[in-house]
């Protein structure tokens, strides 16, 4: 039986969520549309920057989202305002330095500066090919030394992004339902890889998980109140809305 608890704000991760299985993606952009003004506000949270996030959901024929955050976490994008919310940047600016984090990578031998396009005030990326545990605390460590007040994220053996201490999908999210007056416990999240983890944490949010998941993700979610899905990215996603009573039961 599928839920009846109102589902107020519906917050999605694109790649290996939304995207990767575009006749899902169709599927899934056919029904949202057919849901008409009552529908749960859209937000798209993905590790890509917004220029690149709204590239993809449009090559991908995905629904134009209400608010985008992009950067993990690092900035919210609101289209009916016209861009970004200074707002949230200047609350993750707190006790951040960007020149600083920059300054303390650069002393380390062997890391270079990702293109301009990866970059945000909030977020630092680099390229460090096979960094080990004890690279990454020696990183951690000279940044605490220098006070910056950051989180170190080492991805694929090869991505470093430095990022505020409280950068995440999931304050992101929290912002945003503070800002739109929508109760925690009345937001659906989904996501497939562990920079989602945040958003499921939140208290009180129902989650989505596709079977294509990570299992650092899986993991994370064990205890928390998430839908694991049979099918795969969209279809996953289609089949956790439909629990969570969003998407109709019977479609044709
Ligand atoms: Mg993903």
């Amino acid at each position: 039986m599928p839920e009846t608890k109102r589902v107020a704000l519906f917050c999605s991760d694109l790649d290996g969520t939304l995207l990767g299985l575009p006749e899902a993606s169709a599927d899934f952009r056919r029904i949202w549309d057919s849901l008409g003004d009552d529908r749960p506000v859209l937000v798209y949270s993905t590790g890509r920057l917004v220029e690149d996030a709204m590239r993809v959901i449009r090559a991908g024929g995905l629904p134009e989202p209400d608010y985008y955050i992009g950067g993990v976490g690092t900035v919210i994008h609101d289209p009916g305002a016209g861009g970004v919310i200074p707002d949230y940047a200047e609350a993750l600016s707190e006790d951040w330095d960007l020149a600083k984090a920059i300054e303390v990578v650069r002393s380390f031998s062997g890391i270079e500066e990702q293109p301009a396009e990866q970059q945000n005030e909030c977020k630092s990326s680099w390229f460090w090919h096979d960094a080990s545990p004890a690279d990454l605390d020696r990183l951690r460590a000279a940044l605490d030394e220098a006070g910056v007040t950051a989180q170190v994220i080492y991805s694929s053996a090869r991505d470093l992004d430095v990022l505020p201490r409280r950068a995440n999908k999931g304050n992101a999210l929290r912002w945003i339902c503070g800002k739109l007056g929508v109760p925690l416990d009345e937001a659906v999240v989904a996501g497939d890889t562990g920079n989602d983890s945040s958003m499921f944490q939140v208290e009180g949010v129902r989650g989505i998980v596709p079977a294509n998941a990570e299992p650092e993700l899986i993991e994370a979610v064990r205890d928390l109140d998430a839908f694991r899905a049979r099918g795969e990215c969209a279809a996953g996603i289609i089949e956790g809305l439909i629990h969570h009573g969003v998407f109709p039961q019977h479609r044709s």
